[in-house]
């Protein structure tokens, strides 16, 4: 951090802010805080953990939308959406569904709302409506 969040002073390495006294250990905490929670998300993914994914990245854009915040939950979005299209091309309908629907909840992407519409789409085409309902109560 180079600047005071308060009065946007210059800061070296300063705990309390020299012109307005802010005091910088609590902002220093929740940055610390963001980044583990990202460094946490991208693990789980790499893992195929998507919840904790999601939920870490989504924690860490409740304390902090910085650069660091914002690249990682872009980079979760295009990987969920990757997966989905994965999961369609596996014939894989209701988990392409689940995994878009998270990709969701972190950002509405155009691609993914068209994609979304396009297998909800398809399901009514080809399922019966008991089915359908049973997809829906997974979700
Ligand atoms: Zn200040």
């Amino acid at each position: 951090m180079e600047r005071c969040p308060t009065c946007k002073a210059r800061l070296k390495s300063a705990v309390i802010c020299p012109r307005c006294q802010t005091d910088l250990n609590r902002v220093f905490k929740i940055n610390e805080r963001a980044e583990f929670l990202c460094q946490y998300a991208i693990a789980r993914l790499e893992q195929q953990n998507i919840k904790p994914a999601v939920w870490a990245i989504k924690e860490a854009l409740l304390l902090q939308r910085n650069k660091l915040v914002l690249a990682t939950q872009q980079f979760i979005v295009k990987r969920l959406e990757q997966q989905a299209v994965a999961n369609l091309t596996h014939n894989k309908q209701a988990l392409a569904i689940e995994t878009l629907e998270l990709s969701l909840s972190l950002k509405k992407t155009p691609f993914a709302l068209a994609l979304h519409e396009f297998i909800k789409q398809q399901d009514s085409e080809t399922h019966t409506k008991e089915c359908l309902a049973e997809n829906i109560g997974l979700l």
